[in-house]
């Protein structure tokens, strides 16, 4: 069972802060360092974990919310700039009264009759994120994002790569106006953002970051380091208001909209809905009936006095203007039954059940289907087939069973499967994890294309020409199947398809059979195997060397795998975790732990995967580690750069100590030999301190290898 959420907001407050901190601190590793401490799957739960509470506890969430830069580079990178004008926030209605209330509000403070008219406008509120952007003398000078209303980051160069956003505006506009509005995410591009991110995903042992929903998407893609980033992905810029102005086109909400309008910002379609409280509600309805048919996430209706002098008058409680409020449409909700839990293979592996379900329309759509996460989800829920459920449908795109009406503790979990529905290889799910995944990697229809791309992918195999468009091509029409596959390839065959002649298909065969000769790292990092990246499978090769001996001590492992027995009392997790021990005891390599030895044997325990290798065997043969390191006083330790280096690249620092036969590390651990350190070295400094460990400048570092060459 998932911990339970914290019961005071004390607790919660206390626990959002630890989430946050830990959640940065694993994304620095991650982006750039690039180094990560933790499984991605730890990280996601750390994530979903904020997200639960963040659910439970709204009125917590932290202005740095990890829930909102998830994905993004870590914080921190952009200029804070203070606003001219501070952006405010806006109040709240949930249901009429609390709209006539405000309604109500306004006519007092105007000392108005209950009677008269007040003109409103209202417009969709987007989920998204506000930006601030600043024309001076009608040039683009400065975009700002919302931040904490007083102090936004400097987003410029991002916003200068949103095509609904002109960098001019024309010669009738005033000398100086700030534009507000939305930066959001539609939701058909953000289903293709997802879709584009697993595809990059390197195979590097690790996955795709995926968004959870728009305006994470829209937040994380516009917060980037890097505009070029910015650039590719689809954002989309609605305008709502305005901030400092030498001059106001008009005397009216609507009247300055239409202008911004004219100037060539798309503006979130504004309404008038008359004077009185029915046609304000009457309005609310008719957006809410649209809400499905929308290209973009709303949350809700934004009314708002059309009057600037009105808005004057009112002015501002704290951050929010009297003179507006936000109409939040109503969770939506709906039952139906549960059908049946299908189970979906990632490209990765990973086993994700799905909830198939009785047609139902939340909220104008039809929803047949919803995530279920994973087995820990399942249990919590306590959801069978044949059970009757609660859906919402959030801001998320994603509907979620919220809560399940035929709970039946003394029924226990549902059963997740034990084998992959694609391939029938055993599901596994390592200890402290969440996931199931299919342990058939190199034969798993569903991960076929991403373990062949990985296959072939620069740091693998590095076969030059055989991309993800070919790989795919290629599995589509059935040419392959498995790596071994790849070299079964012929130029007849290649001839044979669309677009293909002689010249190229004779490149792609000699590229093919270059690499029939792979050093034994690129081998083992090809297989693709859980946990081996490219460092692991260095480590694993410099340690034996020859395919054989690797394949020796890989059947130790089995042999003592079959010995191993849980002792009486025993969970099954800890029996896991001891036999992972015990199989790194097997390993014996500096740097390799349970948690690939374990992977190493799973790996190699499921029979499709010796018989593909097997096969592959028969095409490629391994090549025997040659001795390329030089020997230094640094050989056989582990290194730490950290700082900034002046006279050569990271890169460059990590190819000399590799070729001095020492393995370069991302973070200090008291496994750490030596930490070289240039200016600006912050906490791994401090740490190497604090171990006692051995720290050397640039310049000593470059005298060691002076010294050995
Ligand atoms: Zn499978």
């Amino acid at each position: 069972m998932p911990t339970p959420l914290p019961e005071t907001e004390d607790a919660a407050t206390a626990e959002l802060a630890a989430l946050a901190a830990a959640i940065a601190h694993h994304n620095q590793l991650y982006h750039t360092d690039d180094a990560p401490e933790i499984s991605d799957a730890d990280y996601d739960a750390l994530v979903r974990r904020n997200a639960a509470i963040e659910a439970a506890f709204p009125q917590l969430i932290r202005a740095d919310s990890p829930s909102v830069q998830v994905g993004a580079a870590p914080a921190g990178h952009l200029a804070k700039v203070a606003h001219a004008r501070p952006m405010f926030s806006l109040d709240n209605a949930f249901n009429a009264e609390e709209v006539a209330d405000f309604l109500g509000r306004v006519r007092r403070y105007l000392k108005l009759a209950d009677d008269d008219a007040v003109a409103l406008t209202a417009e969709p509120k987007i989920d998204g994120l506000s930006c601030s952007i600043r024309y001076e003398n009608r040039r683009l000078v400065r975009a700002l994002t919302r931040g904490d209303g007083q102090i936004g980051e400097d987003v410029t160069a991002n916003v200068r790569t949103i095509a609904d956003i002109p960098p001019t505006l024309p010669d009738d506009a005033p000398d100086v106006f700030e534009v507000r509005g939305e930066v959001y995410m539609a939701k058909d591009d953000f289903a293709a953002l997802n879709a584009r991110l697993l595809a990059e995903a390197e195979g590097t042992s690790r996955e795709a970051r995926q968004f959870a929903n728009p305006r994470n998407a829209a937040a994380g893609s516009l917060r980037q380091k890097d505009a070029a980033v910015t650039r590719e992905r689809p954002l989309r810029f609605f305008a709502w208001g305005w901030g400092e102005t030498s001059d106001l086109p008009g005397d009216t909400q609507s009247a300055v909209i239409a202008a911004i309008r004219a100037w060539g910002f798309p503006v979130a379609e504004a309404f008038r809905p008359g004077g009185t409280l029915e046609d304000a509600l009457a309005t609310y309805a008719r957006i809410e009936a649209e809400r499905a048919d929308l290209r973009f996430d709303i949350d809700g209706v934004v009314y708002k006095v059309d009057r600037l002098d009105w808005q004057q008058r009112l002015g501002f409680v704290g951050r929010a203007p009297r003179w507006a409020i936000a109409h939040k449409f109503p969770a939506q909700q709906a039952q139906t039954t549960l059908e049946r839990i299908d189970i979906q293979v990632g490209r990765t592996g990973k086993l994700t059940p799905v909830a198939r379900l009785t047609p139902v329309t939340v909220g104008g759509v039809v929803v047949t289907n919803a995530t279920l996460h994973n087995a820990d989800e399942i249990a919590r829920l306590n959801v069978w087939p044949g059970d009757r459920v609660v859906l919402q449908r959030a801001g998320d795109v994603i509907p979620q069973i919220v809560d399940n009406l035929s709970r039946d503790e003394s029924r226990g979990a549902w059963p997740f499967p034990a084998q992959c529905p694609e391939c029938h290889s055993a599901a596994e799910r390592e200890p402290g994890e969440v996931d199931f995944r299919c342990s058939g990697g190199l034969i798993c229809p569903a991960q076929r294309v991403e373990r062949l791309r990985h296959f072939a992918s620069r740091h693998a195999l590095d076969i030059e020409g055989l991309g993800i468009t070919n790989v795919e091509s290629f599995v589509r029409d059935g040419l392959i199947h498995t790596p071994a596959d790849i070299y079964r390839l012929t130029k007849e065959a290649l001839l044979a398809r669309e677009r293909w002649a002689e010249i190229s298909a004779q490149n792609l065969i000699d590229a093919i059979d270059a690499k029939r000769a792979p050093p034994l790292d690129r081998f083992l990092f090809a297989l693709g195997i859980r946990h081996v990246g490219e460092i692991t499978a260095r480590d694993l090769a410099r340690r034996y060397r020859t395919w054989a001996a690797f394949q020796d001590m890989i059947a130790r492992m089995a042999a003592r795998r079959v010995d191993l027995k849980p002792a009486l009392g025993e969970s099954d997790e800890k029996f896991l975790a001891r036999t992972a021990r015990e199989l790194a005891a097997i390993v014996e390599t500096p740097g390799i732990g349970p948690e690939v030895a374990l992977a190493l044997a799973d790996f190699f325990a499921e029979e499709h995967n010796t018989q593909a290798v097997a096969d592959l065997l028969g095409q490629v043969t391994p090549a025997e580690l040659v001795h390329e390191t030089r020997e230094s006083p640094v050989t056989g330790k582990t290194i730490v750069f950290t700082g900034t280096l002046e006279t050569m690249s990271r890169d460059e620092a990590k190819a000399q100590a590799e070729a001095l036969g020492a393995r370069v590390s991302g973070s200090v651990s008291a496994k750490t030999d030596l930490v070289v350190a240039g200016p600006g070295a912050g906490s791994k400094l401090k740490k190497a301190g604090d171990l006692g460990i051995e720290v050397i400048d640039e310049a000593a570092w470059a005298a060691i290898v002076a010294a050995s060459t």
